[in-house]
């Protein structure tokens, strides 16, 4: 397969779009944005060794690529409406790109994305989204609008795929079942798009937490110039996960420092409380309150009794 055959067999693909005034096949796409929406741009980028394992399923591999940027217009509170693919593969492989692509128009499909273009080279594994997302004019979840006072919240469940990459590295042993559902969250990211664009309303600031929680609040904390108490003890993680013999500090750094969940963290004013868990409720996202923002500059953790906890690594970094 060459890559004028990748391009025509695998990505030219019947999408309905009302704004798409051309697709994939000429120099650019062209796109023609709502009146009375602000288009949101974002990009993320996986790379073989780094952010996935060489034997990685072509289908799951597909998944995250798209979802990690689908995550971004979700923290945006945002409405995902297009992406450009840009990849580096080493060889194009039948089989692998059917795979691959299947599962990235499904999830295109799922969430009203239309793929519009990218860029196809030979390369070492390297795959980059580009995504555009809407939401009406001047509405948005931006990271420097979290006020004292705010409770923080987060969705879901954390520490999911810390634990399943810890496994990988051989540093812990988990039951077979509990891994299983770990894994999936590291492979299959569910990101909380529904969620994000209800709390355009009700929430001040959001992020998504790609880089471990403690880390990625630290972003808001500093974009809004204010600080944070959590209590460590009310971040949610699988039930399962806690219960097993494990030294206390390694859930914690899981929950407060591992990366790759993709769920939202979100600071809104205790008067939206019910309104929240009703979005909650109606977009089918499980949503944890877990502590406030301060008019202080620091994030402190404690557990239920009141001890603080200090942590080893507040999150991930490429450099560090
Ligand atoms: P150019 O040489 O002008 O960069 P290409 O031949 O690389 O154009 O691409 C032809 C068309 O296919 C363009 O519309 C481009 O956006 C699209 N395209 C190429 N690679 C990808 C990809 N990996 N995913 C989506 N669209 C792609
Ligand atoms: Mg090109």
């Amino acid at each position: 397969m060459n890559e004028f055959d990748f391009i025509h067999q695998y990505l030219y693909r019947q999408q309905q779009d009302e704004q798409l005034i051309l697709g994939i096949g000429d120099d650019a796409a062209i796109v023609r944005p709502r009146s009375g929406y602000d288009l949101h741009f974002s990009t993320d980028m996986l790379v073989g060794g780094t952010h996935f394992f060489p034997d990685v399923a072509p289908a799951d591999l597909a998944h995250k690529v798209l979802a990690v940027n689908l995550s971004d217009m979700a923290a945006m509170g945002a409405k995902p409406r297009w992406a450009l693919l840009s990849v580096a593969l080493p060889e194009l492989n039948k089989d692998w790109i059917e795979a691959f692509c299947n599962s990235l128009f499904a999830l295109a499909a799922r969430f009203g994305v239309t793929l519009i273009g990218g860029d196809t080279t030979k390369g070492n594994w390297v795959f980059n989204v580009n995504i555009i997302g809407e939401t009406p004019c001047r509405q948005s979840l931006r990271r420097d609008a979290a006020e004292a006072g705010d409770d923080i919240w987060v969705s879901g469940l954390l520490g999911l795929a810390a634990a399943a990459l810890d496994v990988h590295w051989n540093k812990v042993t988990l039951p077979a079942a509990i891994f299983a559902q770990c894994e999936e969250r590291r492979l299959r990211p569910q990101p909380r798009v529904a969620l994000g664009q209800e709390l355009l309303s009700l929430a001040h600031a959001a992020q998504d937490i790609s880089d471990g929680l403690a880390q990625d609040i630290g972003h808001i904390l500093q974009a809004s110039k204010v600080g944070a108490e959590i209590n460590a003890d009310l971040i949610p993680t699988l039930t399962t996960l806690k219960q097993q013999a494990l030294p206390l500090a390694q859930l914690r750094q899981w929950l407060l420092a591992g990366g790759d969940d993709y769920e939202l963290v979100f600071t809104a004013s205790p008067v939206q409380r019910a309104a929240i868990m009703a979005a909650a409720e109606r977009t089918g996202t499980p949503v944890t309150r877990i502590g406030v923002i301060t008019a202080g500059a620091q994030l402190h953790l404690h557990d239920h009794a009141g001890n603080v906890i200090q942590l080893q690594q507040q999150g991930f970094d490429h450099f560090v």
